[in-house]
């Protein structure tokens, strides 16, 4: 892409409203732009980020379930099947905007927070007999919370992304094997995000779900809103709220010897056991044609939050840095030349034309801009590695390559660059 024809700009000042650092950085490097608290639209460079991190999630999702879209919509009587309809609170309702309709249909829709509500009636439907199980349905949708506190930008949305994925088995013992494999999926998530160094599976109260544990799972950051009490040594962590003397004999663990850390939770996963099925009455047929309970888990994770947890993670005083895996671009390729027919630019023209014909994922900043300037913008967008073309640069023999998070870059030649990017071409 051409940086003339990326319609959205970076800005120099702070967003006066915002106080989190993941919602100011990017905000100020054009990725996202602010409607209300804890609602964001995703501009463009931010929807590569975004649509980067829910393909991760989603090859992964794809190796142990089907995906799908629910509505966001749904009646209220399925959350009254399931008794939620008044009890979850931060449940948004729609009110009808037209006068007409309104005596008829007050607060009969709500926005979904989550879908058990929804997937329970389809997996019902399509999944009845001991030959259908065990079945796993996803999604990767925009999900709407009445969040209280919504100021840590993308980490707590009102309006934000998740994936839910959700499993019926035939009993508790195949749904704990698959909740074990779950766990082992989401952690090859977390790497493949660079998070997985600190990203600690937690066990967690179970909510209004169940009186079992569920696991989190969450990132090391002071950007965090939770305490977990961290056990390195066996790779595992408890949240702050199961820390009681009571879960101390059931865990056999001493809490008062571990290490406590702030940490935001990126998934979070639950074997609900039989809460939903036996509210939409969902059995199967077994072996011998008898009707059986259908146990159930649900697992989500927030790619919206992720891509802010990374942002505070990684991000250091000059900008925004991007792990390789969800950069916008790969690389960010700055012409400082203003004259369109230099030897710089002819040399610059030619490297987009020969990378974005190879399918590298070319930022070209081609504007008519001070080298000041580009370089300030290249630091705040983040893109891992960046690639200058110059006068000075031709005169030592070549082109300026520099990763984000280096202070110092190498001359090397077109050749070289080309033969490092597009190993395949010529
Ligand atoms: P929290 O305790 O942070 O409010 P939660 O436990 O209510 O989150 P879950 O219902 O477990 O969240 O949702 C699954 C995942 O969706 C979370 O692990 C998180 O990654 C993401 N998520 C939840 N709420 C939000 C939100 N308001 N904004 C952004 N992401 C969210
Ligand atoms: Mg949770």
């Amino acid at each position: 892409m051409r940086q003339s024809k990326l319609y959205t700009k970076t800005r120099k000042e702070s967003p006066a409203d915002e106080v989190s650092k993941n919602a100011i950085l990017l905000t100020r490097a054009g990725f996202i732009h602010k409607e209300m608290a804890g609602v964001y639209t995703f501009l463009p460079l931010g929807l590569r980020v975004l649509t980067k991190i829910e393909n991760i999630i989603r090859r992964q999702m794809d190796t142990i379930g089907n995906e799908l879209v629910m509505s966001s919509l749904s009646p209220r009587e399925l959350w009254e099947k399931t008794g939620r309809a008044d009890v979850v609170d931060v449940l948004m309702k729609t009110m009808p905007a037209n006068k007409a309709s309104e005596e008829k249909s007050t607060n009969s829709y709500i926005l979904n927070p989550t879908h058990e509500e929804l997937i329970t009636p389809i997996a019902a439907e399509y999944a009845r007999s001991y030959k259908d199980l065990p079945a796993a349905f996803y999604q990767i949708q925009t999900k709407f919370r009445n969040e209280a506190r919504a100021k840590s930008g993308l980490l707590r949305g009102r309006e934000f992304r998740m994936k839910d994925l959700y499993s019926f088995h035939r009993d508790e013992a195949d749904l704990k094997e698959y909740y074990e494999e779950a766990k082992q999926v989401y952690m090859s998530i977390y790497r493949e995000l660079g998070l997985g160094d600190d990203t600690f599976i937690t066990v967690a109260g179970g909510g209004d779900f169940t009186k079992e544990f569920s696991h989190e799972f969450q990132t090391v950051t002071d950007a965090g809103e939770d305490v977990i009490y961290l056990d390195r040594k066996n790779n595992i962590a408890y949240n702050k709220e199961v820390v009681t003397e009571e879960n101390a004999k059931r865990l056999s663990v001493d809490f008062q010897s571990l290490e406590q850390v702030k940490a935001c939770e990126v998934g979070n996963i639950f074997p609900l056991g039989t809460k939903f099925t036996q509210a939409f009455e969902y059995t199967y047929t077994d072996e011998e044609g008898k009707q059986q309970e259908v146990h159930m888990g649900c697992y989500g994770i927030g790619p919206s939050r992720l891509m802010g947890v990374i942002t505070e993670k990684f991000a250091d005083e000059k900008g925004l840095v991007w792990p390789a895996s969800i950069a916008p671009f790969s690389l960010h390729l700055i012409c400082l030349s203003k004259e369109k027919d230099s030897e710089a630019s002819k040399i610059a023209e030619e490297l987009y034309n020969k990378l974005t014909a190879a399918h590298v994922e070319v930022l070209f900043d081609d504007r008519e801009e001070q080298a000041g300037s580009k370089f300030a913008d290249s630091d705040l967008i983040g893109i891992p590695m960046r690639v200058v073309v110059s006068d000075k640069s031709l005169e030592k023999g070549g082109v300026e390559i520099k990763e984000r998070t280096s202070d110092t870059g190498e001359i090397v030649t077109v050749e070289q660059l080309l033969k490092t990017y597009t190993p395949n071409c010529e």
